[in-house]
Order: C-alpha cells, then sequence, then structure tokens
C-alpha cells in the first residue's frame, strides 16, 4: 500500500481485514494534511488470503525508477526515438522526428506518449533531487572539515603565544 500521508492507507487495510489493527487518526482539518500515523512498514495477513505492506508513505521511498526502467517500460517509444534525426530530440516538434510521425501515423498513442513524458520527468526531477542531496551532503562533510582545520591552526596559535 503506498500513497501520500492522510490518504486513507490504514483505513483501507482496517476495512480489509474488517477490524481496527492500524493505528488511524483523523487528517487535521487546517491543512488536511494526515499525521503520519504509519511510521513503520507493517506486514499484515488477511483471513481470505492475500497480505498487505503498509508503509509510512512516498518519503520513504528513493529513487524507485531511473532512465533503464523507462527504456524497459516503454520500449516502443524507444525503439522510436532512436530513428530520429537529432540524438537529442526531446519529441516535441523537432524535425525528423519519428516518434511524433508514430503519433500522426496511428503507430503510437498520444496517450501513450503522454505517460512516457510523464515517466520520464518524474524520473528526472527524482534524479535531480538525489543529485542535490549528494551535493549538500558532500558540502555539509567538506565545511565541517575546513571548520576543524580553522580550530585547529587557532589552537596552534594559542598555543604559540602561550
Ligand atoms: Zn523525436
Amino acid at each position: 500500500m503506498v500513497g501520500s500521508s492522510g490518504v486513507g492507507k490504514s483505513t483501507l487495510t482496517n476495512s480489509l481485514l474488517g477490524r481496527q489493527q492500524l493505528k488511524v487518526s483523523a487528517v487535521r482539518e487546517d491543512d488536511s494534511r494526515g499525521r503520519h500515523t504509519t511510521t513503520h512498514r507493517e506486514l499484515v495477513l488477511l483471513a481470505q488470503g492475500g497480505l498487505i505492506v503498509d508503509t509510512p508513505g512516498m518519503r520513504e521511498l528513493q529513487l524507485w525508477a531511473d532512465e533503464e526502467d523507462l527504456d524497459e517500460g516503454f520500449a516502443e517509444v524507444e525503439q522510436l526515438a532512436a530513428r530520429c534525426r537529432f540524438g537529442d530530440c526531446r519529441h516535441q516538434r523537432e524535425p525528423g522526428c519519428a516518434v511524433r510521425a508514430a503519433v500522426d501515423r496511428g503507430g503510437l498513442e498520444e496517450g501513450r506518449l503522454e505517460s512516457y513524458f510523464k515517466l520520464k520527468r518524474e524520473i528526472e526531477k527524482l534524479s535531480r533531487r538525489q543529485k542535490q542531496k549528494a551535493r549538500l551532503a558532500e558540502r555539509a562533510t567538506r565545511k565541517s572539515s575546513s571548520g576543524k582545520k580553522r580550530v585547529r591552526k587557532d589552537l596552534l596559535a594559542d598555543a604559540l603565544e602561550e
């Protein structure tokens, strides 16, 4: 069970179970956001068969897909893209775009291409966020090590003065 906080994952699980096993709290009225009721993963066994994993929400999920998944999931788009005139074709309205040509011909559904663009955008956003996180972590490490050096220099200056 995956979804944003407060959408009712635990409520739905309880409903399927037929009893209140998972703690559910009311959604705050002021901003309609959940209270992060689920704080850990939980495997729930259903009496009628089947298992549900209740997760704390999307925050826990890291980069769940990459360019390779996109290529695999939309193999026909990628195959068409290989025939575009430009290697960096974005399949918008570039001349010689084989993907757009296939849509115009009816060989590729417009909706399918929209799904491809949507997943591509999501992957790029996730990738950017990951890189930014890595950069921030690196900067924090650098800052703390240069800070240490300064402290050491100060100690040396103090020692020389004494
Ligand atoms: Zn193209």
